[in-house]
């Protein structure tokens, strides 16, 4: 719970996930995602809040208690890594060891899961943007923090060291145990870090859980974006090369997608854009397609600026969006509770890393 005034701006926040896994905090500049980081960092000292982070409180304002900084055990990554410009970054990131006893997550450890063994003598000014964050990010890790808090730390970097950052950030959620708060205002950062999704509009929260659920909502305002669609956990069931296909499998569901160079077992997400999912009543024949998944009509919300409507269709595992036109419903009578056919080319599933 945090409730803040600022002059522009009142901030009602309150939110409840689990305490394991990256939750991401989503919303426009402006919402109030960094209020929230700097709270819980002890950086920010709101007019009221109650902030617990695995069953430690931080911060409980009407108990009289506010935690400093330091002895949080909380991990901090801006946009700006704020290296040390005259050490090395091998000496930059022992500077996250000082004055902590050692803990678990280990300084070779880091540099192998953040991939900058071959950085170590190097100065902060000599590195790639994508780099140096990546280092900021082994320095927070090695004060053995019982959180790392994240605040939009790709914002600065181009599209193409944002594709090389992802990877790493994907491998560090999976190898280290350690909840993750990231905040950004990038969608595709979304779909692929987060497990627990907190949508911040002007202040308030205007949906959070389980993000293949917040995702998939379409009374949620994801739905109302162009680039809204589903992202669903899956796994690599089999391959099949002679076809260049590969399935994957989510809880019931099953996705042919085009072969993938991941071996079987392993796991990944798939994103389905909404505007990709065709809808039937009956299996059509004689089709190029390769996946058609039977599920249920849930919800039909209206968007009507876009002179369609987004239906939320109920898998066995989670969920799909689908945009049609209004006329598509009619022609098809759907409504809550129907069964229907969701029809997905296999190169319109997005599979994204881990
Ligand atoms: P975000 O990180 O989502 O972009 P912030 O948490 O930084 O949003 O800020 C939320 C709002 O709080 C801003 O729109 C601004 O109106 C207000 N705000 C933030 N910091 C200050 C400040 N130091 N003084 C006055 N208003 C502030
Ligand atoms: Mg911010």
């Amino acid at each position: 719970m945090l409730r803040h005034r600022f002059p522009a701006m009142q901030m009602d926040i309150g939110f409840e996930v689990p305490a394991e896994g990256v939750t991401v905090l989503f919303g426009p500049s402006g919402s109030g995602k960094s209020t929230i980081i700097n709270a819980t960092a002890g950086l920010l000292r709101p007019d009221a809040c109650r902030i617990e982070v695995g069953g430690t409180v931080l911060a409980d304002t009407r108990a009289g208690l506010w935690l400093p900084p330091e002895r949080r055990r909380v991990g901090l990554v801006f946009q700006d890594s704020r290296l040390f410009p005259h050490m090395s970054v091998a000496t930059n990131l022992r500077f996250g060891m000082r004055r902590v006893a050692p803990g678990p997550i280990g300084f070779d450890e880091v540099v192998d899961l953040l991939g900058i063994g071959a950085l170590l003598q190097r100065r902060p000014h000599t590195l790639s943007g994508g780099e140096r964050q990546r280092v900021g990010i082994g320095r927070a890790l090695l004060a053995q923090p019982h959180l790392l808090l994240m605040d939009e730390p790709l914002a600065s970097l181009d599209a193409a060291r944002k594709t090389e950052i992802l990877p790493f950030l994907t491998r560090l959620k999976t190898a280290l145990k350690l909840p993750i708060v990231y905040v950004t205002h990038a969608l595709d950062e979304v779909m692929r870090l987060a497990d627990s999704l907190v949508l911040i509009e002007a202040g308030q929260v205007v949906g959070y859980g389980p993000a293949p659920e917040v995702a998939a909502r379409a009374d949620m305002p994801l739905a109302q974006r162009d680039d809204a669609g589903a992202v669903l956990p899956c796994r690599v069931e089999s391959h099949d090369p002679g076809r260049a296909l590969t399935r994957l499998v989510d809880g019931g569901v099953a996705f042919l997608v085009p072969l993938l160079d991941l071996p079987v077992g392993a796991a990944c997400r798939v994103r389905i854009p909404a505007r990709e999912v065709i809808l039937a009543g009956r299996p059509p024949e004689a089709i190029s397609l390769h996946n058609i998944v039977p599920g249920t009509v849930r919800r039909i919300v209206a968007d009507p600026g876009r002179r369609s409507v987004i239906v939320e269709i109920a898998l066995p595992g989670g969920g799909l969006l689908s945009r049609v036109t209004p006329d598509a419903i009619a022609r098809l009578a759907l409504s809550p509770g129907a069964p229907v056919l969701a029809l997905i080319k296999s190169t319109s599933i997005e599979v994204l890393g881990g």
